[in-house]
């Protein structure tokens, strides 16, 4: 695969991301002698010359050059033309940025776990979401595993939504710690999920729905109804060589996500353990 097929895929993909991408910092991931050479993780605009690519405010990093925004498809063919494979996100919009307007959790899989209990894991964060009164929505990471988003309204400011998150984490934790972990390093992991809540502070960022991975295969974060979880295959079952089809076919299976108004509540809190 080459760079023309990166660029093909981002044009026949542009309508799915870049929604995903607008109005927030994006983060770009370049691999100027490709996917096996060094990657470059960039999250400036100075060093880059990229068309269309935007400056946003430099109060949003203070100290640093301006963080990156892309809004259009110039900036979105510019940067793969320019070797960017992958595009990551803040939690939160240029609008409202000390006030994010997402959740996010990692689904990571330990050395050895069967992918079904990557399912049953996701299933079960979905539970636990919804009992307490938040949708969430799905995506494959590209990579080994997946990402688990609950979108809110901009109204807690960062700490807040990552304590909530790390509560969350560890609450999967301590109810079924046969499956799930809430510390990092490969060691607490094998044969568990690893529920990451880091990317919930300010300035991290996750991989966007629809960006190509800079992987053996180039797997694409593909965004999935609940009811497909069952017949997921892994984080990279969709990769540039054979999702075209599920783009022209298929609707978004997002299309309640923008619909989706929620916020954080102390009862909410309440119910879980930590
Ligand atoms: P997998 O399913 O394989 O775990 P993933 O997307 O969940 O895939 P990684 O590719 O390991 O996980 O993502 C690393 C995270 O760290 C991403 O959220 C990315 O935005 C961030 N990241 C990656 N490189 C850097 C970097 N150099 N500096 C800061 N953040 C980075
Ligand atoms: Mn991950």
């Amino acid at each position: 695969l080459t760079k023309i097929d990166l660029v093909n895929y981002y044009q026949l993909a542009e309508k799915r991301i870049l929604p995903h991408l607008a109005n927030r910092p994006v983060s770009l991931l370049r691999a100027p002698s490709g996917i096996e050479g060094q990657l470059f993780f960039q999250k400036h605009a100075d060093t880059l010359h990229i068309p269309g690519l935007k400056e946003l405010d430099p109060a949003f990093d203070p100290g640093h050059p301006a963080l990156i925004g892309i809004d259009t498809l110039e900036a979105l063919l510019g940067a793969a033309q320019m070797n960017v494979i992958e595009f990551h996100t803040w939690n939160a919009t240029t609008k409202n940025i000390e006030k994010p307007d997402r959740m996010v959790f990692d689904l990571d899989p330990g050395e050895g776990l069967a992918w079904s209990m990557m399912l049953e894991a996701a299933n079960l964060a979905r539970t636990l979401l919804e009992e307490i009164g938040l949708q969430c929505f799905l995506k494959t990471s590209g990579g080994k595993g997946l990402h688990v988003i609950v979108p809110l309204k901009p109204r807690d400011d960062w700490e807040t939504v990552k304590d909530f998150s790390k509560a969350i984490s560890q609450h999967l934790a301590a109810v079924l710690p046969s499956l799930f972990v809430a510390l990092s390093g490969p060691r607490n992991r094998v044969g568990k999920v690893f529920v990451d809540y880091i990317r919930n502070s300010r300035g991290a960022t996750t991989a966007a729905a629809y960006s190509v991975r800079a992987r053996p295969g180039l797997g694409v974060s593909v965004p999935c109804s609940w009811q497909e979880l069952s017949t997921l295959t892994g984080g990279a079952q969709w990769a540039i060589a054979n999702v075209q089809n599920r783009l022209k076919s298929t609707d978004d299976p997002w299309t309640d996500y923008a619909k989706t108004k929620q916020t954080l509540k102390p009862s909410m809190r309440k119910i879980l353990m930590h």
